[in-house]
């Protein structure tokens, strides 16, 4: 299960990320970017993170998962498109220069903080 690794890093990020000068921060919701090809499993990197997340900012902070296609770039004619699968030949020129431009980021977008009164 890498999910567990990847909570351990996201939680580092939103830690790191809550400003200093709030007394007892609380963290309402955490949006993330997550590739397709990350292959993270949703239900895994919840579980992990609430155990994690336990006494710190971030307990019972809601997981806002924001799923990126895989994206794909022709060097040779300049074309982008969505793959569903791991095909990376250029429909276009049938070319086989093509980059990934996105689908395996796992990146922290924003965090939600709660009202303090
Ligand atoms: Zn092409």
């Amino acid at each position: 299960m890498h999910e567990m690794g990847i909570a351990e890093q996201l939680v580092q990020i939103a830690l790191d990320a809550i400003p200093k000068d709030i007394k007892n921060p609380k963290v309402d919701i955490i949006h993330l970017k997550i590739g397709k090809l990350a292959s993270v499993v949703e239900h895994s990197l919840t579980f992990c993170f609430e155990i994690i997340t336990k006494d710190t900012a971030l307990e019972n902070a809601r997981l806002e998962i924001d799923f990126v296609p895989v994206r794909v770039h022709c060097k040779s004619c300049d074309h982008s498109w969505e793959v569903t699968g791991p095909v990376f030949q250029c429909p276009f020129c049938k070319d086989g220069d093509v980059e990934m431009i996105s689908g395996r980021e796992i990146e922290i977008i924003s965090l939600e903080l709660e009202e303090t009164p």
